[in-house]
């Protein structure tokens, strides 16, 4: 089952320690090796542009250096996202408020800061929810 914006929407659970599950809907859209890479790949790519230009300031190398790393962290971040968390339909199992998620990288467990009690409970979506991607 898609959403409107072709997000996955598969069945998980909003957990909580001392505090009894809830079942809660996230919307997911799995990310192909071509995305993964060509975002990477572009990512750094502009670093790499502005690092020549950021190393005209002192202390040179530093900035030169610190653009690329930067560059690096970010493009490793972008390819290792192979699930992106777009929404969350479900309530917190402490204090019964709506859940809500800013679009991200899926973690295990994603956690889902509540405003209502100030807790975070952690999003569990099963493997088995989840597609398989080519590699
Ligand atoms: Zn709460």
């Amino acid at each position: 089952m898609t959403d409107e914006d072709g997000a996955l929407i598969v069945d998980a659970r909003a957990t909580l320690f001392g505090f009894d599950d809830r079942p809660v809907r996230a919307g997911i859209i799995p990310r192909s090796r071509a995305w993964r890479v060509g975002g990477a790949a572009r990512t750094f790519a502009v670093f790499a542009v502005i690092a020549p230009f950021v190393a005209v300031f002192p202390p040179h190398a530093v900035w030169f250096l610190g653009a690329l790393v930067t560059g690096g962290i970010l493009a490793r971040r972008r390819y290792i996202e192979r699930f992106t968390l777009v929404s969350v339909d479900g309530r917190c199992p402490k204090c019964d408020g709506a859940l809500s998620v800013k679009k991200s990288r899926l973690k295990e467990p994603h956690a889902l800061p509540c405003e209502g009690c100030n807790h975070e409970p952690a999003l569990r979506v099963p493997a088995e929810a989840l597609p398989g991607l080519d590699d």
